[in-house]
């Protein structure tokens, strides 16, 4: 792409009528694309966006009861954990940089930047907008990703040693089958948000919340202010009677029931 193109030239963002009835969507896209022309979304990240877009449509755009019931064994687990990481990428900080840094607070974790497809400029930018809405300690920025994923090759295995590496609870978005597949070899509990209930990273990791993110943080910070004040116990309650392979089954059984509805209401 031409460097010379700023963010004005490419924005599509004025010119969206008030009345489009998508007007949400055609906006958060351009979020997308702005991270990409400020250098921080990799362009992979545009086509993932897509992919997540297509299965928002067959969850029918909303936080369905099985998100829910993940979302709070999530934000249990996470108030559990002795060392608990949220890892951001590009997508994660074009769309929710507040909530990421809100949540973070509401639940004691550390804030790292994990990018698929790594750069120091992309980490330093991302680091930079988390910063900027309000996060103190960025963790994963160059030199500080010196810890390596065992299983995984090039630079797709560098953590930050005091953040994923000795995480026990990770709260990652977006993320790679793969790599998702290697934090819970490692031992660690992996709270994964993944609109494709089919995806790698959603059969792998420990409790999938299959949710858009725009949603899904808004609500993990509204059910952490709740979860905060229960007991341990209660908590561990609630983590004890979760079974992901339920809630994957159930996200998939709405999807085909709500093919079905469609179908008929034609
Ligand atoms: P996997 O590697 O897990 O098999 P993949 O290769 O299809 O999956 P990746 O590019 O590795 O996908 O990860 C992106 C995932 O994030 C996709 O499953 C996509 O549907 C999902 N996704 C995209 N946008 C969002 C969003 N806004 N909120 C939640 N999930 C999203
Ligand atoms: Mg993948």
């Amino acid at each position: 792409m031409d460097k010379t193109h700023t963010s004005n030239t490419w924005s599509l963002h004025s010119l969206i009528p008030e009345n489009h009835p998508r007007k949400e969507s055609l906006i958060i896209r351009e979020k997308i694309v702005d991270g990409l022309l400020n250098g921080y979304v990799a362009p992979q990240g545009l086509i993932a966006h897509g992919r997540g877009e297509c299965f928002d449509y067959l969850i029918g755009e909303k936080t369905q009861e099985f998100a829910i019931k993940a979302i709070k064994a999530g934000v249990a687990s996470l108030l559990l954990a002795k060392n608990p990481v949220i890892s951001v990428n590009g997508n994660m900080a074009a769309l929710v940089p507040n909530e990421i840094v809100k949540l973070a607070e509401l639940i004691n974790a550390k804030i790292e930047v994990n990018l698929f497809y790594r750069t120091v400029e992309r980490e330093r930018k991302i680091a930079e907008i988390l910063k900027k809405a309000g996060a103190k300690e960025v963790l994963g920025v160059d030199e500080d990703a010196s810890a390596t994923i065992p299983e995984l090759f090039s630079e797709r295995r560098r953590v930050s040693p005091r953040g994923i590496y000795i995480a026990d609870v990770v709260l990652l978005g977006l993320e790679d089958g793969d790599r998702t597949e290697a934090l819970v070899k490692m031992g660690k509990k992996v709270i994964a948000i993944d609109l494709n209930p089919m995806s790698r990273t959603s059969q792998k990791a420990s409790i999938t919340i299959v949710d858009n993110v725009i949603r899904a943080f808004p609500k993990m910070i509204e059910i952490a202010k709740e979860l905060r004040n229960k007991s341990k116990e209660e908590l561990e309650q609630i983590v004890k009677n979760y079974n992901n392979k339920e809630i994957l089954a159930e996200s998939l059984r709405f999807i085909s029931n709500y093919l079905l509805q469609l179908s008929r209401d034609l």
